[in-house]
């Protein structure tokens, strides 16, 4: 127990070939930020994903930030966003000095729920406004139903970001995820499903717009011999080394992928008759990368997430609950908030019932087992009379 290590819930997963790419750029000396290697990793995402252009950013907020700044977000503008996500896809809204309007999710995909998008915009319509843009996540691998958010966002002529940082690798009707909207936005940090120790990218078919995001993400410098300023800028570009750690980790998402979905797999194998407990769906005519293998437990349940979470950790495995909404969170107190439900908002209900089992693709078959193994042991305990 004592010398077994830790079961995170989703480690860094290196290939082997990512120092060979590191040397490459040591042995041409383009350590600097920029070089080759970012255009070559920007030019393997775009090509992944079915788009025109990339912009290698150092992180996925910096890119969720400069397509706010793109589609011309200010001061007092409105943005939607869906509820049910990390604080990361909503604080670059806060950046800007604009007013983030949180959207409930529906219960076939955990994602924004179209008809509460249709309300958002309806109501807002009635007070003489329109947001700027609608932040679309895909949580956990699952695509959000975007025929019908974009059929709406459509109505109303607004731009959709696609909030692509968990999917990269899943598909919704043929389509990559992170490519369907106006802009995808892609991480690379830690913990996703293949990762440049830190980094994101913005892709868009609007090749203008990526080329004013690497301008705005180098300090906004002008075309001259000397350095000259008009905009305000960032730093937010992607370093030469970490690009190269990006180009070979491209190379085996499709097997990082086929790992995920097998490690839900079994899970769901193992798992299926406990009762109460419900997957994640996987909804129509879509594949999901399964980056986390997350399910609901019901009040009817022998235990609770935070129980199983607490049962987990004595074994030194790594369990978390699934996204607090972000309209519950009180860095967001105040700002609007639209739902269908009569009761409790669905996204309120995934928090109160959801859980992340540890779904790391470097995760062996026996850690796996261990982790199956703590949760019946747990659920035994439990169900045992206690006098
Ligand atoms: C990880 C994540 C981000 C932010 O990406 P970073 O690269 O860590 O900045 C944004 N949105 C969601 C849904 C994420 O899970």
């Amino acid at each position: 127990m004592r010398d077994r290590k830790r079961i995170y819930l989703s480690p860094p997963h290196m290939s082997g070939k990512e120092q060979m790419k590191i040397e490459e750029a040591f042995k041409s000396n383009w350590i600097a930020p920029l070089g080759p290697l970012v255009n070559e990793f920007e030019q393997v995402v775009a090509d992944y994903a079915g788009v025109k252009r990339g912009a290698a950013l150092s992180s996925g907020t910096a890119a969720i930030h400069l397509a706010l700044k793109l589609l011309g977000v200010q001061k007092g503008d409105m943005v939607f966003c869906s509820t049910l996500t990390f604080v990361a896809s909503a604080n670059p809204i806060l950046y800007e000095q604009a007013t983030p309007v949180f959207i409930d999710s529906e219960k076939e995909t955990w994602n924004m729920c179209p008809l509460a998008l249709e309300k958002a915009f309806a109501e807002t319509k009635r007070l003489g406004k329109r947001p700027r843009a609608v932040i679309v996540v895909h949580l956990y691998g699952q695509s959000a139903k975007m025929d019908e958010i974009i059929a709406v966002c459509e109505a109303y002529d607004v731009p959709i970001i696609e909030d692509a940082a968990e999917s990269l690798g899943s598909i919704y009707k043929g389509r990559k995820s992170g490519s369907m909207g106006r802009f995808g936005v892609y991480s690379f940090n830690g913990n996703k499903i293949i990762t440049t120790s830190g980094g994101g990218m913005l892709v868009s078919d609007d090749e203008a717009a990526i080329d004013r995001c690497r301008f705005l993400a180098s300090q906004a410098r002008e075309h001259a011999l000397h350095y000259e300023h008009q905009e305000e800028g960032y730093n937010y570009r992607m370093s030469n080394l970490l690009a190269g750690v990006g180009i070979a980790q491209m190379e085996v998402l499709e097997e990082r992928v086929q790992q995920k979905r097998r490690i839900f797999e079994r899970y769901q194998d193992a798992l299926a008759d406990i009762e109460g407990l419900q997957f994640m769906p996987e909804y129509q005519d879509t594949t999901s990368n399964r980056w986390l293998t997350t399910f609901t437990i019901d009040h009817h349940a022998q235990m609770s997430p935070v129980e199983m979470i607490d049962a987990l950790e004595q074994k030194q495995i790594e369990a978390r609950r699934v996204w607090k909404p972000l309209h519950q969170q009180p860095l967001f107190h105040g700002y609007p908030f639209y739902t269908t439900a009569d009761e409790v908002p669905a996204s309120e209900l995934l928090f109160e019932t959801g859980l992340c089992l540890p779904s790391g693709t470097s995760m062996t078959d026996a850690e796996q087992e261990l982790v199956i193994d703590t949760l019946y042991n747990a659920l035994q305990k439990k169900a045992l009379p206690s006098s």
